[in-house]
């Protein structure tokens, strides 16, 4: 029986995996990144928050929160006002 590639696959990231995945972002969102000041507010809300899962991935938008936060137009999915 074939495994189910989504069901097998950790959802936890390793320290290097991160970084190649953060990387890789920067380097697409080009001028659509945000300054370091900014980024690093925004990762102090998410590391505080209770839907951040695996302390890598929101739990309301699936996506990795260093890379999420990266993005100048992206806004905190959390339903309501969002956190930032
Ligand atoms: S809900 Fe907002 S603050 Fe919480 S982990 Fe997701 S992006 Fe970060």
């Amino acid at each position: 029986m074939k495994a189910c590639k989504g069901c097998s696959a950790s959802v936890r990231l390793g320290t290097d995996d991160l970084y190649e995945i953060i990387k890789e972002a920067e380097r697409d969102m080009g001028e659509g990144l945000v300054d370091g000041e900014l980024y690093s507010e925004r990762l102090a809300l998410c590391r505080e928050c209770a839907g951040l899962l695996y302390n890598t991935t929101c739990k309301y938008s699936g996506q990795i929160v260093y890379v999420l936060a990266k993005d100048k137009d992206a806004r905190c999915p959390e339903p309501g006002e969002g956190k930032w």
